[in-house]
């Protein structure tokens, strides 16, 4: 399912020229709303779900909605990217909340 931005979490960036998200996106769909300076998916039947958008935010501030074959409303996913380590939240259909969190690199 596409993301789904959440706008209170959404700075925009601070206004750069170009968002995290909107650099990210393989398929050139993330933008900014000029008016809020929100970020939005501007065609959400073309994304593939990739989750680059979700994992570039600095805030947290792109969800994944789960389709309802794996979970339904409000099952979601929400990463959480460090310079070592990614953290998943996972809400499943009951409001449960579970975080896992995995290193991504050796600093050995
Ligand atoms: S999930 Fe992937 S394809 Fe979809 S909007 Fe985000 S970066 Fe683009
Ligand atoms: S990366 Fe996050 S904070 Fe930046 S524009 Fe995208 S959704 Fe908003």
């Amino acid at each position: 399912m596409p993301p789904r931005v959440n706008r209170a979490k959404c700075d925009g960036c601070l206004s750069q020229s170009e968002t995290f998200c909107v650099l990210i996106c393989p398929g050139d769909l993330m933008a900014l709303n000029p008016d809020s300076g929100k970020a939005y998916c501007r065609s959400e039947r073309d994304c593939w779900d990739c989750m680059s958008c979700v994992k570039s935010c600095p805030h947290g501030a792109i969800e994944t909605r789960l389709p309802y074959q794996l979970g339904y409303y409000p099952a979601r996913l929400i990463p959480l990217v460090g310079s070592n380590k990614i953290s998943w939240t996972v809400m499943d259909i009951h409001g449960n909340v579970e975080r896992f969190t995995f290193k991504t690199r050796n600093d050995d």
